[in-house]
């Protein structure tokens, strides 16, 4: 009998959201709304392709498209775009991602996170995976360390109860980031961040600075 309460399951790709901006993430799954954008548009696009095919064999090597992965032990579930099973028995994720070089850390984590679903299935260690930029034709290299696999764990964690909490995080500081963010709109980070700070100014306006609640003798003050 399996006596683990059951997880809500977290989807990986909200790892990646959140990696990338809390907000972003709570209102893609928490909301429910995905604003396609130039980026994501060219990105899904681009993922269609690559699902077109199911598997291959290469050199050898077993390639198989749009696989989907799971691990019960977090709660998480996805799919990856390409997962390499080599001869050696070495098990080998890519995830395609449309820019041309990283960016952020996100898409480590999201690779890291389907080592770990792949790791869980499959039995055998992953010990690395590769982010391949469409735009560049370029496939960057990563090291699935002990470090990247604790923050998979956290991350799960955290966005779990993000979604129990359903509480609309703030914009985020990097505003950098909101430039390329297809959510941007209804995000409205600026009008967001404007609230914010009415809502400080309005509670720091009655913020008692000195405390005049002792009396005052007149006699012992001097005029
Ligand atoms: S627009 Fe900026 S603050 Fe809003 S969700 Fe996107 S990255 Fe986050």
């Amino acid at each position: 009998m399996n006596l683990t309460p059951e997880l809500e399951i977290i989807p990986i790709s909200a790892l990646n959201q959140y990696s990338y901006c809390p907000r972003r993430c709570y209102l893609i799954h928490s909301e429910g709304l995905f604003s396609d954008n130039v980026h994501t548009l060219r990105g899904t696009h681009e993922h269609e392709r690559v699902d077109q095919v199911l598997h291959e064999i290469k050199q050898g090597i077993r390639i198989e498209f749009a696989l989907p992965v799971w691990s019960d032990k977090l709660g998480l579930s996805g799919r990856c775009d390409v997962v390499e099973f080599h001869p050696d028995g070495a098990i080998f994720p890519v995830e395609y991602k449309h820019g041309k070089k990283k960016k952020w850390a996100n898409d480590d984590l999201q690779l890291a996170a389907q080592a770990v679903c792949l790791q869980e299935m499959k039995g055998g260690e992953v010990s690395s995976g590769a982010i391949y930029h469409i735009q560049s034709k370029r496939r960057r290299n990563v090291a699935i360390t002990p470090e990247l696999i604790a923050d998979v764990a956290y991350h799960t964690g955290i966005v779990r109860e993000l979604f129990q909490q359903q509480k609309l995080p703030p914009p985020t500081e990097q505003t950098q980031r909101c430039k390329g963010c297809s959510m941007v709109e209804a995000c409205s980070p600026d009008v967001a961040k404007a609230a914010q700070q009415i809502a400080l100014l309005s509670k720091n306006l009655y913020l008692v600075e000195d405390d005049f609640s002792e009396p005052v003798s007149i006699s012992n003050s001097t005029i």
